[in-house]
């Protein structure tokens, strides 16, 4: 048997990197406070559109499993409202390689089927602070990959890598069947409602097969902040409706004939983008290392923390496979986070700028997308990897020039 690692949290991150370690001989436990079954019957947790880059590591672990069911997310379009019904911006452009989104309810319990299938072993527990001190003793690394949970908090929050302290955004997710397709190609349709929020919506795979994810980022406090007062799934899909109705008609224009995918199909909350530190030390003085968005959760705006899990996983196993018999301590574990920051500090960045009222010179570059398609293909592309807006979209000087060299 190789050596053994704990992982707390069966999600994304913790699932593809404990099946990731199994595959490479060592001794894998993952704890997961959901079972198959509450998974399966429970609420949408995400809308988990993957793009091509983060989708190759899973590829590499053979856990792609729905490439034949799961409708394809072949392009990007964006617009932005004028105020009287039409489109001030408006372009669209194809991913090289399609993105996909398997709804987690689906995802999860599978790949825990996998992870036992290839000798993990799994347990259902909610495991708490004094539970993890027991899996230190038990096992050489305990990593975090707990998501949103509770025991996230055990990780100092990094006051110099946080933007923000509050949340940005109130979101909301409605999956549903019904809509009608986008001509040409399909697409993550994203909107920019000025002052108001953002509304996203792709193809994707549910419990019951193919449906549309609607995604609402509402500004806090704006109009799109609206579902305090909705209490039931059909109040929800007729809220989601009329913000189609309101603000993008060609959107709601799609959205005639729709219908919940199932009553827990819809999903609202909100919460404020987090960098943490890397360690927590257990009360016994024990390290135990965070991933995926534990340490760096930031805004769904932006459609990348499923991705990021991937990239992140894929990362850490790496950086253990290179570690060889080496102790797991302080350094090892700076030094592997340090190495997903190098990645991920770029996504935090850029997706916090899109929380922010856009600067002209965004404008200008969403603009040229407008009348340019090799512009439109390298900001629809940057999805895959958002560390290339920053040799151009992300800097107003490399932004302008770029454009411009297309003159
Ligand atoms: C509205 C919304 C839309 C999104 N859309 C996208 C998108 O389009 N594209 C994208 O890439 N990302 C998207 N995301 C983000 C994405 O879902 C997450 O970033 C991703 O799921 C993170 O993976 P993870 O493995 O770190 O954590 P999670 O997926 O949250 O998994 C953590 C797991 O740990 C379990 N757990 C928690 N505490 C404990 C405990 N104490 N003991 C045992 N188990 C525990 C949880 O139950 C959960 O199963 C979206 C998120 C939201 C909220």
């Amino acid at each position: 048997m190789g050596r053994k690692i704990t992982i707390v949290g069966a999600g994304q991150a913790g699932l593809q990197l404990g099946i990731g370690l199994l595959g490479r001989g060592y001794d894998v436990r993952i704890v997961s406070n959901r079972s198959r079954e509450s998974l399966r019957v429970g609420k949408v947790m995400s809308s988990q559109c993957m793009f091509d880059l983060a989708r190759s590591f899973e590829r590499d672990e053979k856990l792609n499993l729905w490439d034949d069911t799961c409708p394809p997310v072949q392009g990007i379009a964006f617009a932005v409202p004028d105020g009287e019904g039409g489109r001030a911006i408006e372009f669209s452009a194809r991913l090289d390689a399609p993105a996909q989104a398997v709804d987690q309810r689906v995802k999860m319990p599978r790949w825990m089927d996998e992870f036992e299938r290839r000798g993990g072993t799994l347990e259902f527990h909610d495991a708490s602070v004094s539970d993890l001190g027991q899996y230190a003793k038990d096992a050489e690394l305990v990593i975090i990959a707990a998501g949103k949970g509770e025991v996230a908090g055990m990780f100092e929050r990094d006051a110099e890598r946080s933007v923000y302290d509050a949340p940005q955004r109130a979101l909301a997710l409605t999956y549903v069947t019904g809509m009608t397709p986008r001509p040409e190609h399909s697409a993550v349709c994203f909107n920019l409602i000025p002052a108001v929020g953002e509304y996203f919506v792709f193809p994707a795979l549910t419990t019951a097969g193919p449906c549309e994810i609607m995604v609402f980022e509402g500004i806090p406090g704006g109009p799109m902040d609206c579902w305090d007062d909705v209490t039931t799934p059909a109040e929800h899909l007729a809220k989601s409706k009329w913000i189609l109705e309101t603000y993008l008609p060609w959107e709601a224009s799609r959205c005639a004939n729709v219908e919940l995918t199932d009553d827990n199909g819809v999903l609202a909350g909100r919460f404020a983008p987090t960098i943490r530190k890397p360690i927590a030390v257990l009360p016994d003085g024990a390290l135990v290392l965070g991933l995926a968005d534990v340490v760096v959760l930031n805004d769904p705006i932006t459609g990348q923390g499923s991705n990021n899990a991937s990239k992140c996983a894929q990362i850490y196993l790496d950086a253990i496979i290179e570690h060889g018999s080496r102790p797991y301590d302080r350094e090892f574990m700076e030094a592997t986070f340090e190495k997903y920051w190098d990645i991920a500090q770029w996504v935090a960045t850029w997706t916090n700028a899109l929380l922010a009222p856009p600067p002209p010179f965004v404008l200008n570059a969403l603009g040229a997308a407008t009348q340019i398609p090799q512009v439109a293909h390298r900001f629809v592309n940057g999805f895959n990897d958002p560390r290339d807006y920053f040799d151009w979209f992300m800097d107003p000087a490399k932004s302008e020039q770029y454009i411009a060299s297309f003159a």
